[in-house]
């Protein structure tokens, strides 16, 4: 199984490719950089093999500026991309990144059709859209991490509030990678009772209250607090990579929250990348779950359709990139 990276010198993409190597799964691991950071990535390179070589492991890793060593990748992951400087706003990142993911996403197309994308750049949603559109692949084969780590991020606050282990939280947030992310509350549930059986959601906490408000402000701004700490979010997006791309090779139909395309399958939004439940093997996404939500959750969802297909429209019409997925 072949896995390429394209942004392997970003701290995003280097920390997923120490993930990955270490994955049984992956055989193959081509790491892309642009000419002037080819020393940077085989310096990365070098030190992944020590690293494996402590663990015994072994994986073929090849650095490269030329996007035709991609060829025949099973995944694709495209991490490319500007992070934001203060004076720049979002939308000047987006119409810089778009074009980044448009030109890579055709090069994917022709040098390696049958590979599936995986989409990291932000603003992921809108950069999902227009790798989708500028590579033609079908809708099943290019989608996003976003709500996936958010999802993470979301049990881990859960798990730390109630004091029971990480694994027995099973939460989704959905919508946007932004702002306007919408906690399933309504689909949640601990040790696999839903959360509303419990008698009161504080039984675990000596009566302390679990604020979703505040928590789910805390999940919208964790990465913004990261990198404000340490400069850059990494192993959380890295495993979150990891775990994506290892439920691709291996056919394991987990259910994963993806920025994926909408064609009417909820609440009947079409035309937009959103943070979705999805079905994912080896085929990529085998088909978007159809979820019952709150009359709460449903507006803050459709509100997210609105934001994000706002601002994808306006990416669109400036890349002009209109053919049909
Ligand atoms: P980073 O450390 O700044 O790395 C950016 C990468 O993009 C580097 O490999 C860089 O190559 C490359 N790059 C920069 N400008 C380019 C250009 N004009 N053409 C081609 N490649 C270019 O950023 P990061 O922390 O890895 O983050 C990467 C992206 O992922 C960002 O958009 C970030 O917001 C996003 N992200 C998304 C999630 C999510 O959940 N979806 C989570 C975390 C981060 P050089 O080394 O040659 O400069």
């Amino acid at each position: 199984m072949k896995v390429s990276i394209i942004g392997a010198t970003g701290r995003v993409g280097r920390a997923a490719a120490f993930c990955l190597a270490e994955e049984n799964s992956v055989n193959k691991l081509v790491l892309i950089a642009r000419e002037e950071s080819l020393c940077k990535i085989e310096g990365e390179s070098l030190d992944i093999y020590d690293a494996l070589a402590a663990k015994g492991v072994y994986v073929s890793i090849k650095t490269s500026c030329d996007l035709k060593d991609i060829e025949g990748s099973n995944v694709v992951v495209l991490s490319a991309g500007v992070p934001r400087t203060p004076d720049m706003l979002r939308m000047e990142l987006a119409v810089t990144n778009a074009k980044i993911i448009a030109e890579y996403s055709k090069k994917i197309a022709e040098v390696s059709p049958n590979s599936i994308i995986l989409v990291i750049t932000n603003p992921v949603d809108v950069m999902t859209y227009v790798a989708l559109k500028a590579s033609g692949f079908k809708k099943n084969k290019v989608f996003g991490l976003g709500n996936h780590l958010d999802s993470l991020r979301f049990k881990n606050y859960m798990a730390k509030h109630f004091h029971v282990h990480v694994s027995e939280i099973h939460t989704r947030i959905i919508g946007q990678h932004g702002p306007h992310m919408v906690p399933l509350i309504s689909s949640t549930s601990i040790g696999g009772i839903p959360i509303e059986y419990y008698s009161a959601w504080d039984y675990f906490t000596g009566y302390k209250p679990f604020d979703i408000k505040k928590t789910i402000e805390e999940v919208i701004n964790a990465g913004s607090n990261i990198i404000g700490k340490k400069g850059a979010t990494e192993y959380g997006p890295a495993f979150a990579i990891s775990n994506i791309v290892t439920t691709i090779l291996n056919d394991e139909n987990k259910i994963l929250t993806v920025s994926a395309f909408l064609d009417g399958e909820i609440e009947g939004i079409k035309d937009v990348c959103l943070g979705v439940p999805v079905k994912l093997g080896s085929e990529g996404i085998k088909g978007i779950l159809p979820i019952k939500m709150s009359e709460n959750e449903r507006e803050s969802f459709m509100k997210a359709s609105e934001v994000v297909k706002g601002n994808t429209e306006e990416i669109m019409e400036y890349l002009n990139l209109q053919d049909d997925p």
